[in-house]
């Protein structure tokens, strides 16, 4: 199956780093490249990427929406108007929401919902604390993470894509060992297996401080279909280089 990069910007960029970044990434893409490639943006931008990504083989997308369809949300923005500005992906669940806005497994796994009825593939990010893994917790809280969206999106499982990230090794430096990162990938396609039994694979990617010298041995591995990339992302060259590890 073809990977997927997917590039999270987080809170950068601005109109004139934007259009420089974007413009270096498409120049330097192969006109077919070998995984699929794709950017969320912070939404203010979705235009602005729309506009530069419309006719290039790169997809957008954002990292946050509604768990509402619509309604008095100040501040909020709903599946619908991401589908007007085009986005093919967004991520939920994301630790920095679930750390730092409190969403919880139900809020995370309603927004997945609202995605997929928009007709957006959601990213759904799951991954445990330094904490957690050292008491020996993590398959107990990526499966969790995960039920909760199974639980909501039914069928629909087959339609998203998961990001396996590490909170500890997200911005740190400190990546997960392959190893590592394939055991907790096995864990979650056997669950995903198990909630939708001969459907087709959902893609399962790794996100935590994935770079352009690890993203081989990580690609690698049987169970990782792709990379979830913060910080590589910003930098043209490095993100290119892991599409290219990916291909
Ligand atoms: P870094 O690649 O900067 O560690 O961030 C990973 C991440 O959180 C992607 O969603």
């Amino acid at each position: 199956m073809r990977k997927l990069i997917a590039g999270n910007w987080k809170m950068h960029g601005s109109l004139a780093d934007n259009e420089a970044l974007l413009s270096a990434i498409t120049a330097g893409l192969p006109p077919a490249p070998g995984a699929d490639v794709a950017v969320c943006v912070p939404a203010p931008y979705l235009a602005q990427v729309q506009a530069l990504l419309h006719a290039t083989p790169v997809a957008w997308g954002a990292q946050d929406v509604s768990a509402h369809e619509r309604g008095a949300y100040t501040g909020e923005v709903s599946a619908a108007m991401l589908r007007d500005f085009g986005c093919r992906y967004v991520i939920v669940g994301h630790s920095e929401r679930r750390q730092y806005h409190g969403e919880t497994d139900e809020i995370v796994a309603r927004k997945a919902q609202r995605a997929l009825a928009a007709g957006i593939t959601p990213i759904v990010c799951v991954g445990e604390t330094e904490a957690q893994r050292e008491h020996g917790d993590t398959e107990l809280v990526v499966k969790r993470q995960l039920a909760a969206v199974i639980h909501a999106v039914g069928h629909c499982v087959t339609e998203i894509v998961v990001a396996y990230e590490p909170v500890w090794a997200i911005g740190t430096g400190r990546t997960a060992t392959p190893e590592q990162a394939q055991a907790v990938h096995a864990v979650l396609r056997a669950q995903l297996r198990a909630a939708a039994p001969g459907e087709r694979r959902v893609r399962i990617l790794y996100g935590g401080s994935m770079n352009a010298a690890n993203a081989a041995a990580l690609l690698a591995q049987p169970d990782i279909d792709g990379g979830l990339i913060g910080s590589a992302s910003l930098k043209a060259g490095d993100f290119l280089s892991i599409i290219a590890a990916a291909a």
